[in-house]
């Protein structure tokens, strides 16, 4: 038998006894002569009676099919790299939402909200925000495709959060964030915050915008009204090579089809256009010069995207810092530009507080006694 048949093989051999799903470590050997997946194990009353260590060894061996197989990925994978493959693939499964009764890919999804969802979709301008209104979810659209904003304000809390989430690859929302503004008559507050990848569509207060509503009510010098409006602007990260920009070299690494930047892996066509990993498998022919895509992939490219810099999100109010997207999360969580001075700076003037909106009001009661 040849060697590919025999790991083809092993790759059907190594499913759950239970659900029948490839097993991914870790696997539990049990009684009867039982191997179990994770979840059989919990769900199940049978006795476990190790962990199959010898089962994993050979399974980090092999190449498995991606967990959205059955939907159309032709990907295999190591088990090594499935978290990222999947969390990336093109084929990896959405809830809507805002019904939740429909599932799909995240390109069939942004096609289902604008068919389905209209009426929530806001508009790009002013929207009205009622301030005594509890738990809201609708979309926004930004450079041409619909984002997920949820948010919430709590009356009993004294909290107002917000998110809005990024229908599709993680890596791409990482390169976008948004602007929201706040308004009522002549006085706004806004925030910046790096859009939220889809993991799922629960909200985390610790990435969200968080703003006290007590603290809100005076910056917008409300009185006893209780609507506001708000406006999302949603940016693209501008990238720049190794700190300079070349507007050639921008325009050599942005995918013919979605127009954003590219990153590892990039394949090509057989006469080199190169295409995003997140286009490639939706594609049967090159869209640039109608040819065969290979699976061959652009090296030299993805060291260059892997190299590009990205601005911080507060370049528009002076930030001249640039780096690699990890580096500036956290840079952007403590940048100057996105902080404020303590209210109480023209009575008290030694002190030197800088913070977040949403941390102020603890800060001076803490530290001033002072309550808004
Ligand atoms: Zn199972
Ligand atoms: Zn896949
Ligand atoms: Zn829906
Ligand atoms: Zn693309
Ligand atoms: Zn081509
Ligand atoms: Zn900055
Ligand atoms: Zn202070």
């Amino acid at each position: 038998m040849n060697s590919n048949l025999i790991l083809q093989e092993l790759v059907e051999i190594m499913r759950c006894d239970n659900c029948k799903a490839h097993l991914r470590p870790p696997i539990y050997y049990c009684e009867r002569n039982i191997n179990l997946c994770e979840s059989c194990k919990s769900s199940s009353e049978i006795k476990v009676i190790s962990v199959n260590q010898k089962l994993e060894n050979i399974g980090h061996l092999l190449k498995f099919p991606c967990y959205y197989a059955k939907f159309g990925c032709k990907n295999s994978i190591l088990w090594s790299e499935a978290t990222l493959h999947e969390s990336e693939c093109p084929f990896r499964q959405f809830e809507c939402p805002a019904c939740s009764s429909w599932k799909g890919t995240a390109e069939n999804l942004k096609v289902h909200i604008q068919n389905n969802h209209k009426t929530i979709i806001l508009s790009s301008g002013y929207n009205r925000l009622s301030l005594l209104q509890n738990e809201r979810i609708c979309f926004i659209m930004g450079v041409g495709e619909p984002y997920m904003v949820r948010y919430n304000c709590n009356t009993d809390s004294g909290l107002f959060w917000f998110v809005l989430k990024y229908i599709g690859p993680l890596e791409n929302a990482k390169r976008r964030h948004y602007k929201l503004i706040l308004m009522h008559e002549d006085s706004s507050y806004n925030e910046r915050k790096q859009v939220e990848p889809a993991v799922d569509w629960k909200v985390d207060e610790g990435t969200a915008i968080k703003i006290d509503l007590c603290v809100l009510k005076t910056k917008l010098q409300l009185k006893n009204e209780n609507v506001i409006e708000f406006k999302i602007e949603i940016h693209c990260r501008t990238p720049l090579y190794n700190g300079s920009v070349d507007e050639d070299l921008l325009h050599d690494v942005e995918c013919p089809v979605c127009q954003d930047y590219m990153y590892a892996p990039i394949k090509q066509c057989i006469a080199g256009h190169s295409i995003c990993n997140y286009c490639r498998p939706k594609l049967k022919v090159c869209p640039v010069c109608k040819q065969e895509m290979s699976d061959v992939r652009n090296f030299a490219l993805e060291s260059i995207c892997s190299k590009m810099y990205y601005r911080c999100m507060y370049a528009d109010d002076g930030c001249t810092f640039a780096s690699l997207p990890k580096d500036i999360f956290k840079h952007e969580d403590t940048c100057e530009y996105g902080l404020l001075d303590c209210p109480l700076k023209a009575f008290i003037a030694n002190c030197t507080w800088r913070g977040k909106l949403g941390e102020m009001s603890s800060h001076t009661l803490e530290e001033h006694g002072w309550k808004f």
